[in-house]
């Protein structure tokens, strides 16, 4: 897929742009040294202070300049245990990075070369880099949402909600609507249910006291101005979707994509990693503005993330 034509020029990394960047596994190694170290400089565990690393051919470590000792740049990160060429790791992740409604491994194995099974487990590794768990909302207005994930029966557009004890699984959404009326970050969550408990405790957990939470009139909303929120509510069940300001639309405009990518590039998303899945849609949609330098965004969050 291509990316968006209408990319600021500033915010556009091409193929051949990567290419220049990234010609081989060396410079895909330096750089994540770099991200870690700046100019190979860390405290040596030998010698007991800073000192300047320099790269030992043929290995994919650094050596004190003082004592020889070395450091390992993709120790404790996704790349650590794989035998996959780093490169292959980089171009996998500036290929999610250049798509807006992402891309499938089956489409990294055509273009890499790859196997499936290993395509497969380098999407898993770097989507699970994409977390956006800590991510506090901060809009004063949030809307608040669940979609059902899994089951035949579901159809597109389908309103309503499945029976307690259902097969499906439980996503809840919030997203930010500043005063502009712009649409800010979206966190979303695999719940365990859809029940009051859980949607109030997912609500503590990412909205601001004193927000205004827009939800529909499910039943497991009320109560939300126990917690110290303004609650508005839109009567779905009625029929009604936007009364005013009040409306989930943005929250579910994201459902759509979400659902848009995982039947049309991801088809069967088992519930065990629609979490992950999740996390890509969500971290895209958050930096929706960075062009497709959203791969140099997901490649620090391998360093940012090594243990
Ligand atoms: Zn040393």
């Amino acid at each position: 897929m291509k990316p968006k034509q209408s990319i600021p020029k500033e915010l556009r990394y091409t193929v051949a742009d990567f290419n220049r960047e990234f010609p081989n596994d060396d410079s895909c190694l330096e750089h994540i040294k770099e991200q870690r170290w700046q100019d190979g400089v860390t405290k040596c565990e030998k010698c007991g202070v800073e000192q300047k690393h320099h790269r030992v051919t043929g290995r994919t470590a650094y050596a004190c300049q003082a004592c020889g000792n070395h450091i390992y740049p993709l120790a404790g990160t996704v790349f650590e245990k794989s035998t996959t060429s780093l490169k292959t790791w980089f171009y996998a992740m500036y290929l999610m990075g250049s798509t807006r409604c992402g891309i499938s491994a089956k489409q990294i194995q055509r273009e890499t070369g790859v196997t499936y099974k290993t395509a497969w487990r380098m999407f898993r590794q770097i989507r699970s880099l994409l977390s956006e768990e800590g991510l506090q909302l901060e809009g004063s207005t949030i809307e608040m949402d669940e979609m059902y994930h899994g089951g035949k029966r579901q159809r597109m557009g389908q309103r309503g909600r499945p029976s307690f004890g259902s097969h499906k699984v439980a996503v809840v959404g919030m997203v930010e609507r500043n005063t502009e009326k712009r649409i800010g970050h979206v966190v979303a969550r695999v719940a365990p249910n859809a029940k009051k408990e859980t949607l109030h405790g997912l609500a503590k957990e990412y909205i601001l006291p004193s927000s205004t939470v827009f939800t529909d009139d499910f039943v497991s909303y009320d109560g939300l101005q126990n917690l110290g929120y303004v609650h508005r509510r839109i009567r779905h069940s009625a029929r009604i979707y936007v009364s005013g300001d009040v409306h989930t639309q943005a929250i579910e405009g994201f459902w759509s994509l979400v659902k848009r990518g995982i039947g049309g590039v991801y088809h069967n998303v088992s519930a065990k990693y629609l979490q992950t899945y999740l996390n890509e849609y969500s971290f895209r949609f958050n930096r929706r503005d960075t062009g497709n330098l959203l791969f140099k965004l997901i490649l620090a969050r391998v360093s940012q993330l090594a243990s």
